[in-house]
């Protein structure tokens, strides 16, 4: 088969579209023919090396995934040839103190498909049967493909970690990026005012017309002083952050009393500078937040299948010309998510 797979780590001139061997199935993995997969931040650090993971090579990355199964292993039941499914990229071991809990993400030997195994940029992949789930013949699989990661990731931030009630004011950092994006309109979902950052007066129209109530733009005015103008300095309930080290400090400022920062990156850099007073004295709670268990993908998937969140897709193109696609996802000149077909 043909994937876009790179020799050596590097820039995207890396990536080349090459025969690759087939994927072999195990008794409880089904293949699947890529249909669309989504690009994402990790793809690009993949690409880049990460020097903890000793990734073989060739590699190809892609975790976000949906496709028809076009071969089902001797032990897997219920599954059948020509199934059109989605896939959760949790790579779990199933039985440590957290599997067995049902926390999939906090896995002590947690990986991701695509990550630490080959991914679905590609024209076919192989993963475990019980990590597909059958899609609706209404959801198309660009659709699909561009909404698992990021809402899986947004939904535990919003709806388990930061538990957004009605009526709360919940401020996104940086909206151009795909997690930013979706959880605006999850915060909406769930009854918040939403206030969200960017650098651009696009993006912010864009999330003006996802639900976002109050926009700031970020290169104009000091939204951390439009937050507590606005707010009579109270601040905002929730803070959803995966910028890092240049907005940390004031994310913690923008908070009430009793407020909620909820992180699932760092973009900008690891550290950030905490003001331990302003942590103990306003009661603040800091809470990491990394992909989702198998109850979470479920529920979100289900809130795609009825109509209640959409795939907020930037563009659709072949899988051959996925190294500009990659490009232009570093440089962040996209809203919402890039799908490679191949
Ligand atoms: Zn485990």
């Amino acid at each position: 088969m043909k994937a876009l797979a790179f020799n050596e780590f590097g820039g995207p001139e890396k990536l080349k579209l090459q025969e690759v061997p087939d994927p072999k199935i195990g008794p409880d993995e089904v293949l699947l023919r890529v249909r669309a997969c989504a690009l994402n931040h990790l793809d690009l650090f993949v690409r880049e090396g990460i020097p903890a993971l000793k990734t073989p090579l060739p590699f190809w990355s892609g975790c976000d995934i949906a496709g028809d199964v076009a071969e089902v292993g001797t032990a897997v039941e219920d599954v059948k040839v020509g199934e059109r499914v989605a896939v959760n990229p949790s790579l779990t071991c199933g039985r440590c103190e957290f599997c067995q809990q049902g926390e999939d993400s906090m896995c002590v030997r947690y990986g991701i498909l695509g990550e630490h195994e080959p991914g679905g940029l590609a024209e076919a992949v192989k993963v475990r049967a019980s990590n597909i789930l059958q899609l609706p013949d209404h959801v198309a699989y660009e659709d699909a493909a561009a909404f698992i990661l990021v809402n899986l990731t947004a939904w535990r931030m919003l709806v388990t970690q930061a538990a957004v009630r009605p009526g709360e004011d919940v401020l996104i950092l940086g909206v151009g990026g795909g997690v930013s994006s979706t959880a605006v309109q999850i915060a909406k979902l769930c009854g918040a005012r939403v206030w969200v950052t960017s650098s651009s007066d696009a993006k912010l129209e864009r999330a003006r017309a996802l639900g976002a109530d109050e926009c700031i733009n970020y290169t104009k005015h000091d939204w951390a002083k439009v937050v507590s103008e606005k707010t009579a300095r109270r601040g905002v309930d929730v803070v959803v952050e995966n910028v890092g080290a240049s907005t940390w400090k004031q994310s913690l400022r923008s908070l009430r009393k009793g407020g909620r920062l909820v992180t699932c990156g760092a973009t900008t850099g690891p550290i950030g500078e905490t003001d331990i007073r302003i942590v103990f004295w306003n009661q603040l709670r800091v809470i990491g937040s990394t992909m989702g268990n198998r109850k979470e993908f479920d529920s979100v998937m289900t809130q795609l299948f009825r109509g209640r969140l959409k795939a907020i897709i930037d563009e659709v193109v072949p899988l051959k010309d996925g190294a500009a696609a990659q490009r232009k996802l570093a440089e962040g000149k996209q809203f919402g998510k890039i799908v490679l077909r191949p």
